[in-house]
C-alpha cells in the first residue's frame, strides 16, 4: 500500500505537459546505483484528464489516431494504451483512484527512439491523476511509481533515470543523478553549444530483451564479484572483474568506467570546459560499443561523422541497438553541422 498525504479533491479535468530527455552521458549504469546526466529535451507530451461518471478508460492518442476503451482492471496485451491504463491500474490498486476517466494525448517525442516517451507518458499522467485525486506527493515520489509501473506493469526492467529526468528536470540544466542515494543537482548546459539530439532513423525496442540480457550480465558480475555496485567498485575488485570470462569482464568494464566518466563530465560541465566533456561523450561511445555492446554499426558510424564535420564530441544515447544519438556542437558551426549531416545520412532526423 503506497502511503501519501490527503488533500482535498478541487478539479475534475486537467492538463500537464512533460518533456522527453536526452542523456548526455552515464549510459546503462542507472540500475547498478551509478551516476547519470539526462538533460530534457524540446519535445513532450500533453496529457489532458477528465474524471468522467463510468467506470472505465477512455484512452485516445492523437499520435496512434486511435481511441481505446479499457477497464481500469490491467491487463497487458501489448496495446500502445498499456502505458495509460497501467497508471490507472497503479492507482486503483493503490487505493488512490477509483471510477472512470478520459484521456487524451498528444506528443511529439518520437515513440520508441531513446528519447523516453514511456517515461513523459507516465510522470505526465501519474501528475495529472495527483491534480484530480486526493494525493499528494513529491515529483520524486512520482518517478519511482513510474519505475514501478514500468517494471512490474509493463514488463520493462528499466532503472530509475528516465523517470527522475522527465519529473524533475529543469530546462537550460542537465540533472546529475545519484542513481544509490536519488540525490539530485541541476548543473548549467554549456553556453554557446548546442546538444543536438539526431534519430538515427534505427528502430529499437526495449522490450526486444537485449536491455534484459545486458542486466542479466550485470548480475551475474555482482554476484561473481560480490559486489553490489559495479559502478563503485574499488581498484582490487575491478582487478579480478578484468580477469571475469567475456563478456561478464568488459560488461563489469564498462559500469566502473562510465560512472567515473559521468563524475568527470559534471566537473567539466561546471568548470565550462567543453572539449574534456566532449572527449567523454567519445569515450563513452566507444566503451558503449565495444565494452557493452550496445551500440549499431550504422550508428557508430554517423557518430564518427558528427565529430569528423566539428562535433566536440558525440555518442549514442539511451537503451541502445539504434535510436538517438547526441553531439555537443559549438553554436557557430552548427547550421553548417547540420546540413552536412543531412547530407551524409538522409536518414536522421533532428529533435
Ligand atoms: P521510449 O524510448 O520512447 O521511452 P518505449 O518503448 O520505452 O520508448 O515507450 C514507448 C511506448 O510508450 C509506446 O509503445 C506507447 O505505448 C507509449 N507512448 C509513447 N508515446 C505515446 C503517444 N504519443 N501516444 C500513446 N502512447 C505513447
Ligand atoms: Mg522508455
Amino acid at each position: 500500500m503506497v502511503m501519501t498525504k490527503q488533500k482535498e479533491r478541487t478539479d475534475y479535468r486537467t492538463v500537464q505537459t512533460v518533456p522527453g530527455r536526452v542523456n548526455i552521458i552515464g549510459e546503462h549504469t542507472d540500475y547498478n546505483g551509478g551516476a547519470v546526466l539526462p538533460a530534457l529535451v524540446n519535445r513532450s507530451i500533453t496529457v489532458t484528464v477528465s474524471l468522467n461518471a463510468g467506470e472505465r478508460l477512455c484512452i485516445h492518442s492523437s499520435t496512434f489516431g486511435e481511441t481505446k476503451n479499457r477497464p481500469t482492471r490491467f491487463s497487458r496485451d501489448g496495446h500502445w494504451s498499456d502505458y495509460v491504463a497501467a497508471v490507472f491500474a497503479f492507482l486503483s490498486d493503490n487505493g488512490l483512484f477509483s471510477g472512470g476517466a478520459d484521456i487524451s494525448l498528444e506528443s511529439d517525442i518520437p515513440a520508441g527512439t531513446g528519447l523516453s516517451s514511456s517515461a513523459a507518458l507516465l510522470v505526465a499522467c501519474l501528475k495529472a491523476a495527483r491534480d484530480l485525486s486526493v494525493f499528494d506527493v513529491s515529483d520524486k515520489t512520482i518517478a519511482l511509481w513510474a519505475q514501478q509501473i514500468e517494471n512490474k506493469f509493463l514488463g520493462v526492467p528499466c532503472g530509475i533515470m528516465d523517470q527522475m529526468a522527465v519529473a524533475l528536470g529543469e530546462p537550460g540544466n542537465a540533472l546529475f543523478l545519484d542513481t544509490r542515494t536519488l540525490q539530485v543537482e541541476q548543473v548549467p548546459l554549456p553556453d554557446g553549444h548546442t546538444i543536438a539530439v539526431c534519430h538515427s532513423g534505427i528502430q529499437r525496442r526495449l522490450d526486444e530483451g537485449r536491455y534484459a540480457i545486458r542486466r542479466a550480465e550485470c548480475e551475474e558480475g555482482k554476484k561473481l564479484l560480490g559486489e553490489p555496485n559495479p559502478c563503485l567498485m574499488g581498484d582490487e575488485t575491478f582487478e579480478r572483474a578484468l580477469a571475469l570470462a567475456t563478456p561478464i569482464n568488459r560488461r563489469m568494464r564498462h559500469q566502473r568506467t562510465e560512472h567515473i566518466r559521468v563524475l568527470k563530465a559534471v566537473d567539466a560541465m561546471r568548470a565550462g570546459d567543453v572539449d574534456t566533456l566532449g572527449r567523454l561523450m567519445d569515450e563513452s561511445h566507444v566503451s558503449m560499443r565495444d565494452d557493452f555492446e550496445i551500440t549499431h554499426p550504422v550508428l557508430d558510424g554517423m557518430v564518427l561523422r558528427a565529430r569528423q564535420h566539428g562535433a566536440l564530441g558525440s555518442r549514442m544515447t539511451g537503451g541502445g541497438f539504434g535510436g538517438c544519438f547526441v553531439s555537443l556542437v559549438p553554436d557557430n558551426i552548427f547550421p553548417r553541422w547540420q546540413q552536412l549531416m543531412n547530407d551524409d545520412f538522409p536518414q536522421i532526423t533532428l529533435i
